[in-house]
């Protein structure tokens, strides 16, 4: 079986493990784990931010962020189909008492002039304060688009100008730094925060980071704790860290290669329908004229798990834990079932 459902399905290479078993380690609560520490310092050096703090899941990292950037009550703004709003289980709410406005974006990507229209008037006690604008980079529901450079100037350009915070989702975030030839602390140059997943495509077996000035960051630390995500002898984690951020990226260009070499097969093919100038990483996103869901059995009975994404729409993720053969199987799958 290819299991194309996900990168987060990569397992540690035997090189992680090795460095895991051998990990330094210590209490990272006291902040006594050499690794961790190790980690940490590296992870904002690469993004060119004072700071950084490792966190066991994207979502920790994003809801950290939001309870760093946001007070209860206040609004948040993004687009339609993001992460935290879709796919975190309700907890900017849940956790901290914020809600969130969305755009509905073209390839990911929402009008400025629709951003600005959202945002509430300051002086007028019967609104939330806007305080945060979160963009998602790649988007992982438009298609593992990368976010321009310019589209992220103007986002901060509209935050600065209205007094709010910018998040960055960059779950791949790496994806989008190896897909545009642009380095990682380019892209986060002007973001207050940024989450980063270190388990999918760059392979570790756990964990993300969050990224940030030293100030946000000590606050971030804090809530991590809050939020139960202080853990004790974590060095075992951060080694497989550093070889993710170090090594992991060298992997991308490949799951790219292999994302729009099979996009290009499912354009041409009847009762499938994909929009390539989204598939610009990893992640293929289909539309079907059927039912989504028995796309996916059908693929599943034919050897490679994917996902339906919703009733229409379905999923192929690429990773390092899948190669040609995988790529093949995939395009011989669609070809008879769609023919
Ligand atoms: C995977 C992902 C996350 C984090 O997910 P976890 O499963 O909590 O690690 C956040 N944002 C995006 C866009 C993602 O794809």
């Amino acid at each position: 079986m290819f299991d194309l459902r996900s990168d987060t399905v990569t397992r540690p290479t035997a090189a992680m493990r090795e460095a895991m078993a051998r990990a330094e380690v210590g209490d990272d609560v006291l902040g006594d784990d050499p690794t961790m520490n190790r980690f940490e310092a590296r992870a904002a050096e690469l993004l060119g931010k004072q700071a950084a703090l490792f966190v066991p899941s994207g979502t920790m990292g994003n809801q950290v962020c939001i309870g760093v950037l946001t007070r209860s009550g206040d609004e948040i703004i993004g687009e339609a189909d993001c992460h935290i709003l879709q796919h975190e289980a309700g907890s900017a709410s849940r956790l901290w008492g914020a809600t969130i406005r969305t755009v509905e974006g073209t390839r990911g990507l929402m009008d400025p002039a629709a951003v600005k229209a959202l945002i509430r008037d300051p002086g007028d006690i019967h609104y939330p304060r806007t305080s945060l604008l979160s963009i998602e980079n790649t988007h992982n529901f438009a298609g593992g688009v990368i976010l321009p450079l310019a589209y992220i100037d103007t986002m901060v350009g509209i935050a600065r100008e209205h007094q709010m915070a910018v998040h960055m989702d960059g779950a791949r975030l790496f994806n989008a730094a190896v897909g545009s030839d642009t380095p990682v602390s380019r892209i986060v140059r002007d973001v207050d925060m940024v989450s980063v997943c270190l388990s999918k495509g760059l392979g570790a077996p756990v964990g993300s980071f969050v990224a940030g000035s030293a100030e946000h960051i000590g606050h971030a630390r804090r809530v991590r704790k809050g939020l139960g995500g202080g853990m004790r002898q974590v060095g075992i984690l951060a080694a497989a860290a550093l070889l993710a951020v170090e090594d992991g990226p060298a992997a991308l260009p490949e799951d790219h290669r292999r994302a729009r070499a099979l996009a290009e097969v499912l354009a041409e093919l009847p009762g499938l329908e994909v929009d390539l100038e989204t598939v610009q990483t990893n992640i293929v996103i289909a539309s079907v004229t059927g039912s989504a869901w028995d796309v996916e059995t059908a693929f599943a009975d034919a050897g490679v798990a994917m996902f339906a994404i919703d009733d229409g729409r379905i999923r192929f993720v690429f990773h390092r834990d899948v190669g040609d053969d995988a790529l093949d199987a995939t395009i011989a799958a669609a070809r008879r079932l769609f023919s």
